[in-house]
C-alpha cells in the first residue's frame, strides 16, 4: 500500500510555505483525505533517497498532539510527504482570521505542544527544530497537533541552504551557533504563545526605538549561523547611516531586518505577556520561563508539563470543539 503520485487528486490549496506548498489531496484508493506536502529538493537523487528512509520513523510517530503520517515518495524533482489533514489549519491563520486568541485556548495549545514535544523526545529522541503557530495545527474535533518536526537530517541540511525569512522563532543560543537543543524548542514555543495571546508578533513593537542596525548585506543560514554579537560598535554606527532596505515583518507598521531581529533576540530582554495584569499570573509565569535566555536555565519540556499554569490548563474545562465552530 505504498503511496503513489497517480493516486492522489488534488482537491485544493491548505497554504505555502518557504520550502513548497501544501495541497489537500484524496487518496482515490481508500478515499482518505490528506495533506500532500510538496517540497522541491535540490539534491542528488542519492540524497533524496536518504532523506526518504530518514522520513520513514514518522510511521513510528503515534501521538493525540503529533500530525499522523501517511507516506512519502519522489516525484522529481520534489518530496512529496503525505500526512493527516487538519480541517481548521494553523494557528497563524486562525488568529489572523479571528484576531488574539483566548488565553485558556493558548493554555490548552501550551499543554499539546509539551505533550506533544515530550513524547518526539522521550520515545524517539526526536527535537522538533521549527516550533510556530503554523506548524500547530487545529481541527473542527478541538485536537491541537504539532508537525514539521527535523526528522531528517538530510532534509534540514537541503532545506536550511535555501531558507531565509523565518528565523524569527529561534532562541538566543541557535542565533549564536550552539547546538539545538529540546529547550530551544521551548523558546519558540514561548514566542509562539506570546504571538497568539496577543495576536501579533511579539518582537515588532518592542524594537521600534532602538534600531541600531537597519541593513546587512549577508547571508544567513541557520545551519551556520552568523557570529552576529561580535560586530563591533563602528560596524553598526556605518550601518546605522546607510539608508535601510531591511525584510519587512509582519506587525506595528515598522520593519526590521532579520539580522536586526536576531540582533535584538540575543541582546534585549526577552519579551513577556503584556501589559501586565491582563492575562493570568500563572501564565506570564510560564512564557517567562520559556523565554528565559540562558538555556541552562530554562526547562525541558517534561519539566514544563508540571508548571501550575499547565496543569490549569490541562483540567480546564473549555470546550475546543465549540470553539472551533465559532470559525
Ligand atoms: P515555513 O515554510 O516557513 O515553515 P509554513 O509552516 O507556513 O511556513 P508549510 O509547512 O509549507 O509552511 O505549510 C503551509 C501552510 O499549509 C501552513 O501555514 C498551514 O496553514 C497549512 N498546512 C500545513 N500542513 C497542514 C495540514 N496537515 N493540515 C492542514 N493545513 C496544513
Ligand atoms: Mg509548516
Amino acid at each position: 500500500h505504498d503511496l503513489r503520485n497517480e493516486d492522489l487528486k488534488d482537491l485544493r490549496e491548505l497554504g505555502q510555505g518557504n520550502g513548497g506548498s501544501v495541497k489537500l489531496v484524496e487518496h482515490l484508493p481508500t478515499g482518505t483525505i490528506m495533506a500532500k506536502k510538496i517540497v522541491l529538493i535540490d539534491a542528488k537523487p542519492s540524497v533524496r533517497k536518504q532523506i526518504l528512509r530518514e522520513l520513514q520513523i514518522m510511521h513510528d510517530c503515534h501521538s493525540d498532539y503529533i500530525i499522523s503520517f501517511y507516506g512519502a515518495f519522489i516525484s522529481d524533482p520534489n518530496i512529496c510527504i503525505c500526512m493527516e489533514a487538519m480541517d481548521k489549519g494553523s494557528l497563524d491563520s486562525i488568529y489572523k482570521k479571528i484576531g488574539a486568541i483566548d488565553i485558556d485556548v493558548v493554555g490548552k495549545v501550551a499543554l499539546a505542544v509539551l505533550e506533544g514535544l515530550t513524547y518526539l523526545y522521550d520515545v524517539h529522541r526526536i527535537i522538533h527544530r521549527d516550533i510556530k503557530p503554523s506548524n500547530i495545527l487545529f481541527n473542527s474535533r478541538g485536537q491541537i497537533k504539532i508537525c514539521d518536526f527535523g526528522v531528517s537530517g538530510e532534509l534540514i541540511n537541503s532545506i536550511a541552504d535555501t531558507f531565509v525569512g523565518t528565523s524569527t522563532y529561534m532562541s538566543p543560543e541557535r542565533i549564536q551557533g550552539a547546538q539545538y537543543t529540546v529547550k530551544s524548542d521551548v523558546w519558540s514555543l514561548g514566542i509562539s504563545l506570546i504571538e497568539l495571546a496577543l495576536g501579533r508578533f511579539p518582537f515588532a513593537e518592542s524594537s521600534s526605538d532602538d534600531s541600531d542596525l537597519s541593513d546587512f548585506e549577508g547571508t544567513l543560514s541557520p545551519s551556520r549561523p552568523n557570529p552576529l554579537n561580535t560586530l563591533t560598535r563602528e560596524q553598526r554606527d556605518k550601518k546605522k547611516k546607510r539608508k535601510s532596505k531591511g525584510v519587512s515583518l509582519q506587525g506595528g507598521g515598522m520593519t526590521m531586518s532579520i539580522l536586526e531581529l536576531l540582533q535584538h533576540i540575543v541582546n534585549e530582554p526577552a519579551p513577556r505577556l503584556t501589559p501586565e495584569g491582563r492575562f493570568p499570573k500563572e501564565a506570564e509565569d510560564f512564557v517567562d520561563s520559556c523565554l528565559l535566555k540562558d538555556p541552562d536555565a530554562r526547562k525541558t519540556p517534561k519539566d514544563l508539563l508540571k508548571h501550575p499554569w499547565i496543569e490549569h490548563s490541562r483540567t480546564a474545562t473549555i470546550d475546543l470543539e465549540t470553539w472551533a465552530s465559532t470559525f
